[in-house]
This record gives structure tokens, C-alpha cells and sequence, in this order.
């Protein structure tokens, strides 16, 4: 019988500190490269791997890099608890188990011809940048494309190097709510972005994660410029422990987050942002 927990092994190929608690590890398959499906794509934006070290455990992490890659995968690490405290002490050449690529994932067929709006703040850009990537690799696919993108103060913007190469194929607007004097993007409200954006309601669709504040302050642009509930896509976080619907740690009304999300319709969602 095949064991669903086995991991396959990878191996560390880089990393980036990007503050003093979230680091980028960039890491490859120890034999061959990730397998493509048949629509060429190694895994759909919005979907997670399990990772860890053997003898500490795991824990699900959004997978940021392009969807068509399959030399490499990426992941965002904030460092929280036992897992990502070991992930934080990597090395380069270090080995990681993994397993996935699980969960839904952002319909991304149903976006093609559409108007997209992304929205995200702090480390909750993963998702949306596997989207990003995935949007920018096939640009004639899709409409207009905005990513809404805040953070406390321009240091805890991550991705800095990627959101230079994706402004030259999409619309990117930037919120802090303490800049610094050479700032150049919107400060405070989030909601001043709105007169920015220029869609199609009727044609449009959104995509959005992050923590919990920063959903309210979303919800408050994105449905404002119209955009119907039911096209309008969330990636949550619940605690999870398996990514493989066995555990029942991340159930979500008579769902699993693991097989059925992350990704869930806005109105398929109860909005408290927990
Ligand atoms: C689908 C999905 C995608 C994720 N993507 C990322 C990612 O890209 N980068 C990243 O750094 N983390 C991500 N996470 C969160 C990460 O998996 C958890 O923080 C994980 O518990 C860390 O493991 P740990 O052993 O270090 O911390 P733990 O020791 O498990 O927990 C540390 C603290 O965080 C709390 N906690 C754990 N998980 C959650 C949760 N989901 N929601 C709220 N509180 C929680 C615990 O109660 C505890 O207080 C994702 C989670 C899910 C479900």
C-alpha cells in the first residue's frame, strides 16, 4: 500500500533573508525535477507543499515560484514555532522532505480573458505571487492586471526584486501605513487605491490572502469596485496538520482547507478573518 506521508527529498539551493523572521528557500528535487501535468504547469497557483526536517516534523507552505518552473520550488518561511524555527537554521545544501503539491488552488482557467485584481499584505503575498508568475508567463491569456500589495512600513514590503520585473507586465500599487521620507507609493488607508483601478466589473475577477486585518482592509477595496462575491477568491489559513483531509485539524464548515481550500469563494466564507 502506498504510504500518502512519505516525502520526497530536496535539496536547499538558495536562500534569502528577507527580514529578521521571514527567509525565501529555493530548493530542487534530490533525483530529477518536479513533474508538469498536462498543461504544463508543476503545480497551480494557491496550492501548498508540506515541509520539514526529519525528526522535527512539517508544516504547509504556500508555494511562491512560478507555476512553470520544474527545476525549482520556492517558499516563504516565517519563522513562528518549532518547523520553521529549524527551517530558519538551513544551510544551503541542506536536505528538506516534502510532499504536495496539495489543495485547490486559484481557478486559474476560469481567469483567462478577465480583468484581475490581487490584493495582499505582509507575508501573505506566497499565493499571489505563484499567480503573478503564472499571469506574467502566459500575459496574453488575461485583461487588465492589478496587484494591491500593503505592508506596515516600505522594509516588511517583501519581494521587492520580483515586484520591479512584474511592473513591466501588470499594474502594481503599493501601500504602507508608515513610510519613509523617499516613499513613492499610497501611505495609510488602503482604500485611496481604488481610484487607481481600472476594470471591467462585469469581467473581472480577485484574488487575495493575507492576515487577518489586512482581509478587512481588502474587503473594503475590492468589493467597492464591484466585483461579484462569488468571483472574488480567497486562500485562508487554518491550522493543518496532514494536507491530505486525514487529520480533521483544518476543517472549515463541512469542508476540508486541505482538499477544498485553501482557496474558497468569498461568499463561501463566513468573513470573521480569524
Ligand atoms: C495552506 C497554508 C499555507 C501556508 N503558507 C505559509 C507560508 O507560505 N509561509 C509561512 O511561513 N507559513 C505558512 N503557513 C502557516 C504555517 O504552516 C504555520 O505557521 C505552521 O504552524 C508553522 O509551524 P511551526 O511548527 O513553526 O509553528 P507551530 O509550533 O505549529 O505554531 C506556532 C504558533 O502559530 C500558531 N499557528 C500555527 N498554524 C497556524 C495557522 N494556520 N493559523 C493561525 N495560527 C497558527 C500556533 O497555534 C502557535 O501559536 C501556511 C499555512 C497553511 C494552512
Amino acid at each position: 500500500m502506498k504510504n500518502l506521508y512519505l516525502p520526497i527529498m530536496a535539496k536547499v539551493t538558495r536562500i534569502e533573508e528577507l527580514s529578521a523572521d521571514i527567509k525565501l528557500f529555493r530548493f530542487q528535487r534530490l533525483k530529477g525535477s518536479f513533474p508538469k501535468n498536462r498543461d504544463r504547469l508543476t503545480f497551480t497557483a494557491g496550492q501548498f507543499m508540506m515541509a520539514g526536517i526529519w525528526g522535527y516534523g512539517e508544516a504547509p507552505f504556500a508555494i511562491l515560484s512560478s507555476p512553470s518552473e520544474d527545476r525549482f520550488m520556492e517558499i516563504l518561511v516565517t519563522r513562528v514555532g518549532t518547523v520553521t524555527d529549524v527551517l530558519h537554521k538551513l544551510r544551503v545544501g541542506a536536505e528538506l522532505a516534502i510532499r504536495g503539491p496539495y489543495g485547490n488552488g486559484f481557478p486559474v482557467g476560469f481567469f483567462e480573458g478577465k480583468d484581475i485584481v490581487m490584493a495582499s499584505g505582509g507575508c501573505g503575498i506566497p499565493p499571489i505571487a505563484a499567480l503573478v508568475e503564472h499571469i506574467v508567463c502566459n500575459r496574453d491569456r488575461f485583461g487588465r492586471v492589478y496587484l494591491l500589495y500593503g505592508a506596515t512600513t516600505p522594509r516588511d514590503i517583501l519581494l521587492k526584486d520580483r515586484l520591479d520585473t512584474w511592473g513591466s507586465h501588470i499594474h502594481i500599487l503599493l501601500n504602507v501605513l508608515h513610510p519613509t521620507p523617499e516613499w513613492k507609493g499610497h501611505v495609510g488607508i488602503m482604500t485611496a487605491m481604488i481610484k487607481d483601478i481600472e476594470i471591467n466589473p462585469l469581467n473581472s475577477v480577485a484574488a487575495m490572502c493575507g492576515p487577518g486585518p489586512m482581509m478587512k482592509a481588502l474587503e473594503r477595496i475590492i468589493r467597492p469596485l464591484g466585483i461579484a462575491d462569488r468571483r472574488i477568491y480567497v486562500s485562508l489559513e487554518r491550522k493543518m496538520q496532514c494536507g491530505i483531509g486525514k487529520c480533521q485539524h483544518c476543517t472549515k464548515g463541512d469542508t476540508y482547507a486541505c482538499l477544498d481550500g485553501p482557496v474558497y469563494n468569498f461568499d463561501e466564507i463566513d468573513k470573521t478573518w480569524d
